[in-house]
């Protein structure tokens, strides 16, 4: 709900993080407008692309779209947030849950997957909807956080001393109040056999604001290790602000990492990767994981084969440092670690 009239809070200035989370871009003509697209052939597709929105509706910030190039229909940032045509194209062997997440769902919005980590799905809700993301298709409905679930979160941490780790994931788990978190942390705190709490998200790219003096404040408290893994996957994304807000996060003790996902016409280039990586470094954060895409219904347009993706690591290994060079992944299900794949150098 816009609470304020748009005429005291222009849609492109929002003067909070939690009002800028209301003034969401949802709508593929509004976008197209936003970026000087209005008369191109992309907005005769318009009825597909509000086909696509049904199966997974378009969410974008402001922020995010003040990055991306005016007038440019390939921009590499517009093409993560813009609804496809080719969304609706049925391809065999992608799927809605790719990664069989629901069958390692013991309590209602927690993953147990792998040995001593955990994954919390405590909000449904993501402040830009990824097009190309592997769960547009995951019921989070079932998955809402009530006060009686998140109990049943903390007895299962509770009794099974082999986790040592929690993952906070989404949806985006930082679309939150910072009053929630804080609670939530607290009471993680209380397991004597946790050791540190890990935060995925993509606010910090796309609403740097998010990152705000109480949440700083919450990373800093505590005895648990805080990682916070943001996600950019170009380096048209690395904003000044976010620069900015890394570097209390570094000063407030946090690790900080970036995953991306491996995408077609996105970054799918050795330069591209090379840059986000040094912009990445620059601002303290250590390239992580690069994805593989997961085969999920809607997002097949985005695939780089796998033979594609070592070799482009490779020419990437050949250029950077060991340590700017993110871990090829392929999630599989049914293996109990993320798969990692070896780069071939040229
Ligand atoms: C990716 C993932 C993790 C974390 O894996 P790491 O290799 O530790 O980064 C944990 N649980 C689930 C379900 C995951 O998908
Ligand atoms: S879960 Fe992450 S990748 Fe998926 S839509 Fe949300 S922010 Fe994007």
């Amino acid at each position: 709900m816009i609470q304020q009239s748009s005429s005291s809070y222009p849609p492109n200035q929002p003067s909070t993080w939690q009002q800028a989370l209301q003034q969401l871009i949802t709508q593929p003509q509004v976008l197209l407008n936003a970026v000087n697209l209005q008369q191109q052939e992309l907005s005769t597709q318009l009825t597909e692309r509000l086909k696509a929105c049904e199966q997974f509706p378009l969410r974008v910030t402001q922020h995010f779209v003040n990055l991306m190039e005016k007038g440019n229909p390939n921009d590499p940032l517009l093409l993560q947030a813009l609804p496809s045509p080719r969304e609706l194209e049925l391809t065999p062997g992608y799927s809605t849950d790719p990664l069989e997440e629901n069958s390692h769902n013991p309590v209602p919005g927690l993953i147990h997957k792998y040995h001593g980590r955990v994954l919390l799905t405590t909000s449904g809700q993501c402040a830009i909807n990824c097009r190309y993301c592997f769960r547009r298709h995951f019921p989070y409905e079932d998955n809402r956080l009530s006060n009686e679930n998140w109990r049943s979160i903390l007895n299962y941490i509770a009794s099974d001393d082999s986790i040592t780790e929690v993952i906070f994931s989404g949806g985006d788990p930082l679309t939150v109040s910072n009053k929630l978190l804080t609670k939530q942390f607290i009471e993680l705190e209380r397991i004597p056999h946790l050791k540190r709490l890990r935060i995925h998200s993509r606010l910090p790219v796309v609403l740097p604001q998010r990152i705000d003096t109480s949440f700083l404040q919450l990373m800093q408290n505590g005895q648990l290790q805080k990682i916070l893994v943001i996600h950019a996957n170009h380096p048209n994304e690395i904003h000044p602000l976010l620069t900015e807000k890394l570097s209390l996060l570094k000063k407030a003790g946090v690790e900080l990492l970036n995953q991306s996902v491996l995408l077609r016409d996105i970054n799918d280039s050795a330069e591209t990767l090379a840059k986000l990586s040094e912009n990445l470094f620059a601002a303290g954060v250590l390239p992580y994981y690069l994805h593989l895409l997961d085969p999920v219904t809607g997002a097949a347009h985005f695939d780089i084969p796998e033979q594609q993706a070592k070799e482009l690591v490779g020419k990437l290994a050949s250029k950077l440092p060991g340590y700017l060079v993110p871990r090829l992944t392929r999630e599989q299900a049914g293996v109990p670690a993320k798969v990692n794949i070896a780069p071939l150098l040229p």
